[in-house]
């Protein structure tokens, strides 16, 4: 055999010949037979690859690997045709003997909760909580919730709550198609039938502590009582979400719809700034006060 002074290692396809450099590419020596003027076609290997990939020249070291091992290890300067760059090894497909970019592989994030309908795990992907079983060809299950409602990302830990209890408590941070912050509760619905999943918002506080027969819904400004509207009884019971510069939650409103009262509340601010506690009272005709 020939010695070569680029020996760079034995074709990976053949197993006989030695890859060469050429002038655009590494070719097996037994391309052309070079090797040997009297070997037969059957023995022609027609093994070649190419010395740039995604634009990137490959080097010496990384062409041996290559050839030694079936692959680079990760080259991060590799760049799409549209300019955008990426990592990837690359890889040697034997039996297309082609050059391929292998990406790594991702390592797939479970919820700690099972699927509510079928059982399987939960994987997390960029857009969805999904149902492994949800995923595929041959699907047995629809499982799945949105990660982004009502323009908020749900957490891991608020969809394990969902799925554990069917409802959270309430929770900030939704903008409804005013781009008006409100807060709610998420409500769970399983169709086991189906093996779907729906979640509603449930922004009921309390009962109406003044016509005593609305509930009190969470708005986007106020908290105010469901039978606002309703001509008979038209109670217009309200507490401002921010009372003396202090954000009131939708447990706050609980307490002082049950108890007419809230314990001592800190973070009030008078006018010129200066920071108070107080409890929230209900007085006359229902109307919240900090005294
Ligand atoms: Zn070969
Ligand atoms: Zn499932
Ligand atoms: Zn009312």
């Amino acid at each position: 055999m020939k010695t070569n002074d680029n020996n760079l290692g034995i074709c990976p396809v053949c197993g006989k010949g030695q890859i060469i450099e050429g002038t655009n590419k590494y070719n097996c020596i037994r391309v052309a037979g070079i090797e040997n003027k009297s070997i037969t076609v059957a023995d022609i290997c027609t093994f070649s690859f190419f010395k740039s990939y995604f634009d990137h020249e490959l080097t010496s070291a990384e062409v041996r690997k290559l050839i030694e091992t079936g692959k680079t290890d990760e080259i991060t300067d590799l760049k799409r045709k549209d300019g955008t760059k990426f990592s990837a090894k690359l890889e040697l497909d034997k039996e297309n003997k082609v050059i391929k970019p292998v990406f790594p592989e991702k390592s797939i994030e479970y919820l700690n909760e099972k699927c509510p309908c079928c059982g399987g795990k939960v994987r997390i992907t960029s857009k969805y909580f999904i149902c492994e079983n949800a995923i595929g060809e041959e699907k047995t299950c629809s499982f799945l919730i949105q990660k982004i409602i009502a323009k908020k990302e749900l957490t891991k830990n608020i969809v394990e709550i969902l799925i554990k209890k069917r409802k959270t408590d309430f929770i900030g941070g939704f903008k409804n198609s005013k781009d008006e912050d409100f807060e709610t509760r998420l409500v769970l619905e399983i169709s086991t039938e189906e093996r779907k999943a729906n979640i509603t918002f449930n922004s009921i506080v309390s009962m109406c502590p003044k016509c005593k027969k609305g509930i009190i819904i969470a708005g986007t400004k106020a908290y105010g009582c469901n039978n606002y509207k309703n001509e008979e009884i038209k109670c217009d019971f309200t507490i401002w979400k921010k009372i003396n510069g202090r954000t009131i939650n939708p447990s706050e409103v609980w307490k002082l719809c049950e108890n007419g009262q809230t314990e001592i509340l800190d973070g009030f601010k008078t006018k010129d700034g200066k920071k108070y506690s107080g409890k929230l009272v209900l007085v006359d005709d229902f109307k919240a006060k900090v005294i």
